[in-house]
């Protein structure tokens, strides 16, 4: 690299160049830990969320074999009442007049013995029900351990993190800032806008496969050359972005 340190102090085209990549791969460097950074509280959020929505349907479990608790519960009271009506019809049929009172008792006894029937079908079919929630519960509740123990490692590891990436990206911001004072401001504040509506966060790129690096049209070998010769700057003419030669950028053919 050829540097013209005059008296002027001015730096040659390609240094300016060579300086805005520099810059360029700098905050790209940041803007990765923003997003590695960004990702992870997502993570842990989407966690909290599931173990939260866990906990509801398990409470709601709970719930649910309370209900058939007193659901069984009523049906044995049902039970000892028609138990109790049986053996008022049975004392009674002792004491009968007639034909038709003895039928209608033997029928009210018949009715009673059918609801007890009934009542004692209900009462497996909702011990049934208490198995199966129980069940699901169990499974429920190792899901919902397992997701616990993945919050406290996931949360662990942001803690980790954040605390890693912020010590980086400091000293990254540290290089960029030295960097960007050696950067004529006219130049740093077009970087800075060409950066600002680029969806990548790149302001310079190097030309790959003879296409603009940063939205990839294809460039004309005339302007490749141009951009080789590295005595102006050259700005892709579809997406606006700064180009380098790849040998400028560092990177072997
Ligand atoms: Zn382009």
């Amino acid at each position: 690299m050829a540097k013209k340190t005059s008296a002027e102090k001015e730096y040659t085209v390609e240094d300016k160049l060579s300086k805005m990549y520099e810059l360029q791969t700098l905050v790209t460097e940041i803007d990765k830990i923003k997003t590695l950074r960004g990702e992870l509280p997502l993570e842990v959020q989407d966690l909290e969320d599931e173990i939260a929505g866990l906990e509801t349907r398990l409470h709601n479990y709970q719930s649910e074999i309370k209900e058939f608790d007193n659901s069984v519960t009523d049906q044995k009271n049902k039970i000892v009442d028609s138990t109790a009506l049986i053996e008022k019809y049975k004392s009674q049929l002792d004491n009968v007049r007639n034909n038709r009172e003895f039928d209608n008792l033997s029928k009210e006894i018949e009715f009673q013995g059918l609801e007890i029937e009934f009542s004692e079908k209900k009462i497996r079919e909702f011990g049934e029900a208490i198995n199966n929630k129980k069940e699901e519960i169990k499974t429920l509740s190792e899901t919902l351990e397992g997701r616990k123990a993945d919050l406290t490692q996931k949360r662990g590891e942001l803690e980790e993190i954040v605390s890693e990436t912020k010590q980086e990206e400091e000293k990254l911001r540290e290089k960029a800032k030295k960097l960007e004072a050696s950067i004529e401001p006219r130049l740093l504040t077009a970087f800075k806008r060409i950066r600002k509506g680029a969806r990548n966060g790149l302001a310079v790129v190097y030309i790959q496969r003879d296409a603009c690096g940063g939205c990839f049209n294809k460039i004309p070998p005339q302007k490749q050359m141009d951009i080789k010769l590295r005595k102006k700057i050259i700005v892709c003419e579809y997406c606006g972005r700064i180009m380098i030669d790849p040998e400028l950028a560092g990177i072997e053919e």
